[in-house]
Parts: structure tokens; sequence; C-alpha cells
């Protein structure tokens, strides 16, 4: 399919080139034979006055031999260009075709991988739902309390599977080339402030303290997203945190306003460090040692965000110890 888009545009390419090459040299055939006749005319007039008294008149075919002869010459040199050009555009044109073609190509991979990978995911929950409906099914004697059990354990499931969805469904968006519009100068504090009031109650739940060192700066951002961002950071710190305390704090450097989300939980090996923000990238501890549900989307879509803020995100971390994530975003000096 690339190839032959790409040939298209290559023969779209030459024939706009050798139309306007064609006329070109229409033009200065057309030019150039007038001035060769008008020469031509000027000779036999100047040789017949300047022999006049001799009475010296030409051959009438001379002027006819030598201009056509002239036309001809012309004709041939103007072709071998047309022709030179005709190789070069093609050669030039099927380079440039694949250059143009290529970001179109890679978004349409892109875009093929994410389905691929969406589907797959979405699969999987969904054969182990059917397949736990049809157990039940075909066992006889079924009882009141494993029906219970069942449609409990596929309203989690179904639960989990809209969790996915909407995850798919931000990322999708996030991923479109023209995903926000909207940019604002933004004070870092109210947002992480509002963050932090939401995810409030997990930490609770999980006898969390969370840590403010939070300073105010000027970043210039979308609201939604931004928030967005700090949510996936903050939430994954609980998430990934049995004991001790989350901290929020921020700072600024050779201007950046840094945003450090730092939390004393599992950590993250060191190979897992550079696949984390990738799609569906989930390491090994938290689906067994810490057993912490989640489809490894969150920080593909934080990663995201932060390349539409023409911002960076790293993270530091050591196994048993916890990690700090930090986002550096480009200071609002305006
Ligand atoms: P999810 O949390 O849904 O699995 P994410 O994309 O947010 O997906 O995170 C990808 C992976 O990165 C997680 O599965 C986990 O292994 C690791 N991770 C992210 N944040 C932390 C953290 N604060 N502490 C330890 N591991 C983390």
């Amino acid at each position: 399919m690339f190839r032959n888009a790409r040939i298209k545009l290559t023969l779209w390419y030459l024939l706009i080139i050798m139309l306007v090459s064609f006329l070109f040299s229409i033009g200065v055939y057309k030019i150039l034979t007038r001035e060769v006749e008008r020469f031509a005319r000027i000779q036999r007039f100047r040789i017949e006055r300047g022999f006049g008294e001799n009475h010296v008149i030409l051959p009438p075919n001379l002027d006819s031999d030598f201009v056509s002869e002239t036309k001809a010459r012309i004709a041939a040199t103007l072709s071998t260009i047309d022709f030179v050009i005709l190789i070069i555009s093609g050669a030039l044109g099927y380079f440039l075709a694949g250059k143009t073609l290529l970001p179109i190509k890679s978004m349409l991979d892109e875009q093929n991988r994410f389905i691929t990978d969406a589907s797959h995911e979405l699969r999987t929950p969904l054969t182990a739902l059917k397949s736990s409906m049809e157990v039940f099914l075909r066992a006889k004697n079924s009882s009141i309390s494993e029906a219970n059990l069942l449609v409990k354990e596929s309203i989690e499931e179904v639960d989990h599977l809209t969790s996915l969805s909407n995850a798919l469904l931000q990322l999708s968006q996030y991923q479109k080339p023209d995903s926000i519009v909207k940019m604002d100068t933004i004070s870092i504090a109210e947002i992480l402030k509002e963050v932090v009031i939401k995810l409030s109650p997990l930490a609770k739940e999980k006898k969390l303290i969370i840590n403010k060192d939070i300073k105010d700066f000027q970043v210039r951002g979308n609201k939604l997203s931004l928030s967005d961002l700090f949510v996936i950071l903050l939430d994954n710190a609980i998430k990934y945190t049995k004991k001790g305390s989350v901290a929020v704090s921020t700072e600024t450097k050779d201007g950046f306003v840094n945003i450090l989300v730092k939390d004393t939980g599992i950590g993250i090996a060191e190979k897992d460090t550079s696949h984390i923000f990738d799609r569906f990238y989930r390491a090994d501890e938290s689906r067994s040692e810490a057993n912490v549900f989640g489809y490894g989307l969150g920080l593909s879509i934080a990663k995201r965000i932060v390349d539409i803020h023409r911002g960076k995100i790293s993270v530091e971390s050591k196994v048993g110890e916890g990690s700090t994530f930090m986002v550096s975003l480009p200071s609002d000096f305006s």
C-alpha cells in the first residue's frame, strides 16, 4: 500500500514537473526559432546590400536550409534537456514522495499497533468473563450463593473493562496531533493542590501520608490535561506504596518548572525503567508482589501529555525503597 501510494505520488510530481518543463521548452523553442529567422533575414539583407553593385543574389533556399537545420538542433537539445529533467525528477520525486509519506506511514503503523494492542487487552478479560459464565451454566445444581458470586465477579470485571476503555479513549485523544488546542498560563500549585485533595481519600484508605512542598510557578499548559498527568503520577505513587509516605514538591531550574512525585513504595527494577512509559507495559513486581490492578496505560498517557507540553518526564527508583517521578515543564515568563 505504501509502495503504491509512493509510486502514485511520484507520478503526480512527474506530471507537474514535465508539464512545466514541456511548456517552458515550447516557449524557449518559439523564441529561439524566431530569433534565428530574424538573424537569417538580417544576414541576407546585409549580404545582398553589401554586394549590391556586383548584383550578387543569394540562392533562395539558403536561409531556409540554415533555419530548418538550426530549428532541428534546438528541438533536439530541448528534448534532451526534457529527458534529463524527466530522469532526474523521477528519481528525486520518488525520494521526496517517500519522505512525504513517511510520517503518514508511521502514524498508520502506530494506529494499527494501537488497535492490535487494545483489542488484545480487551479480548483477554472478555474471554475470561465468558468462560466463567459457561462453566457456571454447564455445572448442575449451582447454588444461589455461587450465582451471586459469579455476578459479583462479573460486575468487577465489567468495571475493569470500563476503566480500560476509558484509559484507551484518553490515550487515543492525546495521540491526535491536534489534541490540545487551548494553552493558558497555569498556576502549578493550584493544579497540584486540587489533585492532592482528589486523591487524599485513596491515601487515607492505605494509611499513607501525602507530604506537600508546593511552591507556586507559572507554566504554559492545558489545565485539564496537566491535572490528568498529576492524577496518574500521584495515583501510581499511592497504588505502589504499601507503607510510608508520598511527597509532592516543586522547584524551578534552568527555565523549567520541576514537579516531583516521590514515594516509598515497591520501586522499579532498572530493567523496567526504560519500558514503563510504553503502552501496556507493567513491571513484574506490580503484577506479582504488589498485586495492583492496572493495564499499563497511565504512564504512556502521562508521557504523551508531557510531550504535548514540550516537557520531560523521568524516573529514579530503587527496588524496595521507592520511586521519584520528575516532570519538567517550560516556565511561562510572560
Ligand atoms: P498501571 O499502573 O496501570 O500498571 P502505568 O502505565 O501507570 O500502568 O505504569 C506502568 C508500570 O510502571 C506499572 O505497572 C508499574 O510496574 C510501574 N510503576 C509506575 N509507577 C510506579 C511507582 N510509583 N512505583 C512503582 N512502580 C511504578
